[in-house]
């Protein structure tokens, strides 16, 4: 069954950090939150004032964060010293697990920055795991050149497209989360198999694209409604964007700013941890 679009959302601007400024286009508001996924911030500056303050040290405890550099490169460094780059086209996966205290900054004086974050929820039984990360490099995730032009790239999951398997390093998990860059050349046409059972969503950061009859405009997120694929129609000046979906968790959320937790209690142990320097359970070096 094909799905259709549920809803349709304005990202809204804000900044975090230390000010950068960007769209945030899921988890600004509790209600919007789409099981298994908390957030999604895009961020997109040709002027370094928006972005080169960055994201100064800060925790997180509970979840996951993804971050997907399309264009620019900054640095990540976490209490216990690790260090990674990211560079053009990469993605940074990060497993918070019990805590995190990490900086992400940009290691660029000027020139564009583009990207995004997105937060997918751990389940109970995961949420108190060490921290860990794995970085992939932009030539490690696996591409699809569409015979009519676009392209699809697979950050995460599997999918099969036109007949060809497309197997992201990151795959599984309780969420088994999909996540797909698409670039679609003006009329093109795409037919994305999608999990019965999965939320789903796209968000759309150039042109204008349409499901099942209704229209995305730029800087909009849709939600779908259930079914096994969805076709993506992009408008006469093509479309990029970011199509997601994953296993919901169905667990209660409690959430206060970056710890993600499932009780009130949990979070005030979260915030007991973070003062008392043992939310990572490693000496803090930040
Ligand atoms: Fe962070």
């Amino acid at each position: 069954m094909e799905r259709t679009i549920l809803n349709t959302l304005r990202a809204m601007d804000t900044s975090d950090g230390a000010g950068v400024r960007l769209k945030r286009a899921l988890g600004y508001n509790p209600s919007v939150r789409l099981d298994p996924f908390l957030m999604l911030d895009a961020f997109s500056s040709d002027n370094p004032d928006d972005y080169i303050a960055g994201f100064p040290p800060h925790p997180h405890r509970g979840f996951e964060t993804v971050t997907y550099l399309v264009e620019g490169h900054m640095r990540h460094r976490d209490h216990l010293g690790n260090e990674g780059d990211l560079k053009q086209g990469g993605v940074q996966w990060m497993t918070a697990g019990r805590g995190i205290i990490h900086e992400e900054m940009p290691q660029q004086k000027n020139g564009s920055l583009r990207g995004f974050q997105l937060w997918i929820n751990l389940p109970a039984a995961e949420k108190m795991k060490p921290a860990k990360y794995r970085d992939i490099a932009d030539t490690e995730m696996p591409r699809l050149d569409l015979a009519s032009g676009g392209q699809v790239k697979a950050l995460a999951g599997e999918v099969t497209i036109a007949g060809q398997r497309l197997s992201a390093p990151v795959k599984g998990g309780q969420a088994d989360p999909l996540y797909l860059d698409v670039v679609l050349r003006p009329g093109e046409t795409l037919a994305v198999p999608l999990t019965q059972g999965h939320n789903a969503f796209l968000y759309l950061f150039e042109g204008r694209v349409e499901v099942a009859g209704d229209a995305v405009d730029t800087h909009h997120l849709a939600t779908f409604t259930d079914g096994d694929r969805v076709t993506l129609v992009a408008q006469k000046r093509g479309a990029r964007l970011l199509l997601l979906a994953g296993k919901p968790l169905g667990e209660p959320i409690a959430q206060y700013g970056p710890f993600v937790m499932n009780t009130q209690d949990e979070i005030n142990q979260a915030l007991r941890d973070y003062r008392d320097g043992t939310l990572t359970a490693e000496p803090s070096l930040l």
